[in-house]
């Protein structure tokens, strides 16, 4: 059974967390509108308003991209370990780990394994941006790289939805070999001629972003995400300068040539599914 079963797991778990009183009323972040919180559950989190995309729980999401029942995970036994011994708010990084696990229902800040999209086979992934904001630890690297190893086994395209903060500080240095190894993965993939569709979802930044997520055959986003290195609030302090409307943007970075196409969320699917036949 997949992790995100609507009857057991993540999803049910997650619901229960985010959930609101039925019909009870939220203010849109796009337009202030008054929205029922039933209603923009119907709209994939998306105001019927003004489009404003709100985030929407990784379980959610696969649950609407992949052809029902087709999932099967690999790698979920794959656990952190804490080789830094880091410590954090007199916090240890495997306490995190455990409470991230209990809070979210998955095992690590990545799920991965074989669907289909449109009867197509795909190795797919997805960032949890639950579980420690999507963060890339030493797992997550090496989830990614046996995921782009099964795609080139299977002979079918790799997806990876990505929504992440960066590099998992708590594995200092090992974390940000991962944005090398996962790099290096990728360019395995190139050589086979296996095609890898990237999808960036709102936050893609930091390490993930500076690696595997800006280095698809196609790069996907969904509106008005943020895309980017460093945070636009650094960025502003370090040159002293105003950055202009939209900046670090889905739009913004399609219309200087850095992804290939600004997909809303009830489209992605059928998008993906295009693109995977072309291919
Ligand atoms: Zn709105």
């Amino acid at each position: 059974m997949s992790w995100w079963s609507r009857k057991r797991g993540l999803t049910t778990e997650l619901n229960e967390k985010i959930s609101v009183p039925k019909g009870m009323a939220i203010r849109c972040e796009g337009c202030s509108e008054i929205l029922v919180e039933n209603n923009i559950k119907d709209h994939h989190r998306v105001c019927p308003h003004c489009g404003y995309h709100s985030r929407l729980p990784t379980a959610l999401r696969m649950d609407n991209l992949i052809d029902p029942d087709s999932f099967v995970e690999h790698d979920k036994d794959l656990r952190s370990e804490d080789p830094l011994e880091f410590m954090i708010d007199d916090q240890s990084y495997k306490t995190q780990i455990e409470t991230s696990i209990k809070r979210t229902g998955a095992t690590n800040a990545y799920c991965s394994g074989s669907a289909t999209i449109s009867d197509i086979p795909v190795e797919i992934g997805v960032f949890v941006f639950e579980f420690m904001g999507g963060s890339m630890g030493s797992i997550v690297g090496e989830k990614i790289t046996r995921q782009f190893e099964r795609a080139i086994e299977n002979n079918c395209p790799a997806i990876i939805l990505s929504a992440s903060g960066g590099a998992r500080m708590q594995e200092g240095v090992l974390s940000l070999m991962q944005m090398a190894k996962t790099a290096s993965a990728r360019e395995k993939l190139f050589k086979a001629n296996i095609p890898y569709i990237s999808v960036l979802l709102h936050p893609t930044t930091g390490g993930v972003a500076a690696s595997v997520a800006m280095l698809g055959d196609i790069i996907i986003a969904e509106p008005n995400a943020l895309i980017g290195f460093a945070g636009p609030r650094v960025i502003k302090q370090t040159i002293g300068q105003n950055l202009p409307y939209g900046f670090q943007r889905s739009e913004f970075l399609l219309e200087h040539g850095m992804i290939d196409m600004v997909v809303p969320r009830h489209e992605m699917a059928a998008t993906l599914g295009r693109l995977l036949a072309w291919f």
